[in-house]
């Protein structure tokens, strides 16, 4: 599914993120930057070492922020490593954390002058966001920030199985 932002773009695709060509890969990190399993595991062994080694230099990202590398044998010009919160039954603040981890990733985009984006579902793997309610925020904060940034022309959101693009989609077609 797509729809048209003003000039932007939003797509949903199932897809790897690893395969993408956009400027930028936006990565479901840790907050101590290590990579792991899920989707961080999987960008750090398509990227190589080089961008483990600039996140050690980095060293600590909180929840909420998002830290730019290059992108090693990627495609993209660069990984944005956003860290999404630990899903603690929705009192602790998850919303506003989630919200944040893709706005800032958004921000930081814009500020390397990246036209096109690829994110993840953040935060609907290990760290147990319902899903629905992931996909919800990932897309209004994502419609709000290019109705307002005119550079963002491709925001595709890679989901890595039907179950996690269909709830994107029904999200999405509540929101248009
Ligand atoms: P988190 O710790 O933020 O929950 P995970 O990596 O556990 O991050 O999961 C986030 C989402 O990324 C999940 O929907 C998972 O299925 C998905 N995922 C895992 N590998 C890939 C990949 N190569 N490309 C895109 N999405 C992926």
């Amino acid at each position: 599914m797509e729809i048209n932002i003003n000039e932007a773009v939003i797509s949903l695709v199932v897809g790897d993120i690893t395969k993408e060509k956009t400027d930028v890969i936006v990565n479901a990190a840790n907050s101590g930057l290590r990579g792991g399993g899920g989707v961080d595991g999987a960008i750090h062994r398509a990227a190589g070492p080089s961008i483990m080694a600039e996140c050690r230099q980095i060293g600590y990202c909180p929840a909420g922020q998002a830290v730019v590398t290059t992108a090693g044998n990627l495609q993209a010009k660069y990984v944005i490593h956003t860290v999404g919160p630990v899903y603690r039954g929705g009192t602790k603040g998850e919303d506003r954390l989630l919200e944040s981890a893709y706005r800032e990733s958004l921000e930081q985009a814009v500020r390397k002058k990246a036209a096109s984006i690829s994110f993840p579902a953040i935060s609907a793997g290990v760290y147990g966001y319902p899903l629905r309610e992931a996909a919800r925020i990932a897309l209004k904060t994502t419609i709000d920030f290019v109705k307002e940034n005119q550079r963002i022309e491709l925001v595709r959101f890679v989901l890595f199985s039907r179950d996690v693009y269909d709830a994107f989609e029904e999200e999405l077609k509540k929101l248009v």
